[in-house]
């Protein structure tokens, strides 16, 4: 990285750490297409596995330890839910996929709500598919790809729980992924490893979805 670029890396972290100490308020948990909240601020949806650590992430990013818990309680797992970042970002937690034990229809509804979702809402900014770094792209994971690249939202790949395999093992998976999603359309070539346990790559992670909302602000 040049020194100009590291310059504006920094400026980046430190408007993401600004804006991601405010306070982050729960808005709803939306069942239906119908009882989605209205649009309003840029939407940063956060995708993966149930157990990849998405509850977890949301809640180091806010620096709340129980924010993002309730989408994990039993009966909620089928919810999106919203929560306001200072009216300048909307982060929306995607009900978990992948429970071994899921009935089909469950799996069914799940797809056909978020999916509709996915591919209606202009607010929509980008999507964060997270990615258990012990584990890699698993095909349920490749399928929620297929639907962003056919709903044309721009998504990018997070790892989580980095701090559970060597830096080594690390940039392989790493260089497998981006290999793997090289022909995806939506797919954005640059995957952030984070752990929330070792605070790795939160930074990073608050500085590039902070670039968004500047990116939409500017443009007004
Ligand atoms: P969710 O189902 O995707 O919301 O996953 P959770 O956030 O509830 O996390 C699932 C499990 O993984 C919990 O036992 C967490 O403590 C653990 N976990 C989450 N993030 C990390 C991490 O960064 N490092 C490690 N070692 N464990 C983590």
């Amino acid at each position: 990285m040049s020194d100009e670029d590291a310059e504006k890396q920094a400026a980046l972290e430190e408007a993401g750490r600004l804006l991601f100490a405010k306070e982050c308020r729960f808005i709803t948990g939306a069942v239906s297409m119908e009882s989605l909240p209205p649009m309003g601020a840029p939407e940063i949806a956060f995708a993966g596995r149930s157990n990849v650590g998405k509850s977890s992430l949301i809640n180091a990013l806010t620096g709340r330890n129980h924010l993002a818990r309730a989408s994990n309680t039993p009966g909620r797992t089928q919810q999106i839910n919203f929560f306001d970042l200072d009216q300048r970002l909307t982060l929306v937690d995607l009900p978990g996929y992948g429970y071994a034990e899921a009935p089909k229809d469950q799996i069914a509804r799940w797809t056909a709500f978020v999916n509709d979702y996915l591919r209606g809402r202009q607010s929509l900014r980008r999507a964060c598919v997270l990615i258990d770094s012990r584990h890699g792209l698993k095909e349920n994971d490749l399928e929620v790809m297929t639907m962003l690249d056919k709903a044309a939202v721009p998504y990018q790949i997070v790892l989580t729980k980095a701090d559970k395999i060597k830096p080594s093992a690390l940039n392989s998976l790493t260089t497998k992924i981006l290999d793997d999603i090289k022909r995806r359309p939506a797919a954005f070539p640059q995957i952030i490893a984070t752990s929330s346990e070792a605070g790795l790559g939160i930074a990073q992670l608050r500085a590039a979805l902070t670039a968004l909302t500047k990116e939409e602000e500017d443009s007004r």
